[in-house]
């Protein structure tokens, strides 16, 4: 009889703290033992000079989500986590959204239906909050944070999902009472609006006006406000894909003065800017996302604050809609306006690859943060770890072996989604996911899929449990 299911051998194991050579021995879906020498196992994979850190956790992103305006996303349960698994992600959380109107309870229950027997990977469940009214504050969201949906979102932008302050507080000291965590989309819906009417009396209706409409300033005074609101609470808040050095400054400026503020960014600020929404015909529409992306200095900044400790969590945001699909992109057809694009961009499998290659092989980040930002991270804020987000006896085996040297291109055609585009066709990256285990299976092997649905388990989160935000130069 094997000592072990598994034992992965010689791997450099890179957790969010270390980097050492050792032996993982797995049993039933667990890391059993770290050690050299461990016995026998019924499998051992030889990892001789690939870096093994712990699988991804996509702590954002959108899958099989109801949306009231004729959209739909073109990924499921199914095709959002096979693709996520061939890109080294183990555990994805996406959203189930209340409906204004609509009872909280309901839409978690019809996202379990639709995740139900699906999913590649482990996954669990923030919800959106949209209607806060007496009923969901009183009853259904401290019931549902007990059961282990501990993290909602949401919105000061969008007619049909946001929050007006004063209901932003009542959700705040809600999630304080209860210890949730919130994230926010920080964008003044007001500043968007005016801006949009501006802009369309002059005719400029054009994908890239979208990049005009979400200005800065109104992400940079939603930012400022849902700070004000949370520190007035005096409850933890997370804001949300962060574009550039607007809202950073605020963050930052939050963290200096000890505030529990945190901060997600994703690679669309880091790879794409403004010009990407300004393309021959409707192609815009392809890079149309809230906030939009910037320009180079923001990129830099975003980078910047990935590097000092300001942002906690690197999220995909994956929103897919398909490009040449009256119910993606083209909702409205070709000549609409921006404010009519379905916003979203696709990300799940691209997500690690471009951090690994942009951050940690140009030396951006180092490698423990790269462990920090995509796994830890999101696993002590949303109340996962340790069972996942790390490398360490008793945690799922979710592991991802990567090749630190080999080079890749990135072709729509080789990723796994359902979306007929990628804002990132032909950019060359180095370093991949080899192999990625959930659970101790085999999810995905050199960028092909080798799981099977139904296999990825829904995961009740306990209480956030975040580190207190570094910030500039500031110890933990
Ligand atoms: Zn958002």
């Amino acid at each position: 009889m094997s000592d072990f299911d598994t034992i992965i051998k010689n791997g450099l194991i890179i957790t969010a703290a270390d980097r050492y050579v050792a032996d993982i021995g797995i049993k039933e879906g667990r890391i059993a033992a770290l050690g050299q020498a461990l016995g026998n196992a019924a499998e051992i994979i030889d990892a001789d000079g690939l870096w093994v850190m712990p699988g991804g956790i996509d702590a954002h992103c959108h899958l099989d989500q109801p949306l009231g305006d004729g959209a739909v996303m073109a990924d499921d349960f199914h095709s959002g986590t096979r693709s996520a698994a061939c890109g080294g992600t183990t555990t994805v959380i996406p959203f189930a959204a209340q409906q204004k109107g609509q009872s909280l309870r309901a839409a978690v229950d019809d996202y379990h239906r639709r995740s139900e027997g699906k999913a590649f990977i482990d996954y669990a469940f923030h919800m959106i909050v949209t209607d806060p009214t007496e009923t969901v504050l009183k009853e259904e969201l401290p019931a549902l944070i007990e059961e282990g949906y501990s993290s909602f979102k949401i919105y000061m932008t969008y007619d049909d999902l946001k929050l007006n302050d004063r209901e932003i507080l009542k959700v705040l000291a809600l999630a304080r009472r209860e210890g949730a965590m919130v994230m926010v989309h920080a964008e003044n819906a007001d500043c968007i609006a005016y801006l949009t009417e501006l802009l369309e009396a002059c005719g400029k209706t054009a994908p890239v006006y979208h990049g005009e409409a979400h200005s800065t300033i109104a992400e940079r005074e939603a930012t400022h406000r849902a700070i004000s609101l949370a520190e007035l609470i005096d409850v933890p808040v997370l804001i949300v894909h962060v574009s550039g050095p607007e809202a950073i400054e605020q963050i930052r400026w939050a963290q200096s003065r000890g505030l529990r503020v945190y901060g997600e960014t994703c690679p669309q600020y880091l790879m794409l800017t403004a010009t990407d929404l300004d393309q021959e015909g409707f192609e815009g529409a392809k890079c149309v996302c809230s906030p939009p992306p910037r320009d180079e200095a923001a990129q830099q900044a975003v980078w910047q604050a990935l590097e000092s400790g300001v942002f906690q969590v690197f999220s995909s945001d994956h929103a897919p809609f398909r490009y040449e699909d009256p119910k993606g992109k083209k909702l409205h057809g070709e000549t609409a306006c921006f404010k009519h694009i379905p916003n979203g961009i696709p990300g799940l499998e691209t997500r690690l690859p471009i951090l690994f290659s942009e951050g940690v092989i140009k030396e951006r980040i180092d490698a423990t943060r790269f462990v920090a930002l995509t796994a830890t991270n999101p696993a002590k804020i949303y109340g996962l770890y340790p069972r996942k987000g790390t490398i360490a006896i008793g945690s799922d085996a979710d592991l991802t072996l990567w090749d630190s040297r080999a080079r890749t291109t990135v072709r729509n055609a080789e990723l796994h989604h359902d979306v007929d585009y990628t804002p990132y066709e032909g950019l060359e990256l180095t370093g991949r996911p080899v192999l990625t285990l959930c659970r101790g299976q085999v999810v995905s092997r050199d960028g092909r899929l080798a799981g099977e649905p139904g296999f990825g388990q829904f995961l009740e989160c306990g209480k956030p449990q975040p580190a207190r935000p570094r910030g500039e130069a500031k110890g933990f």
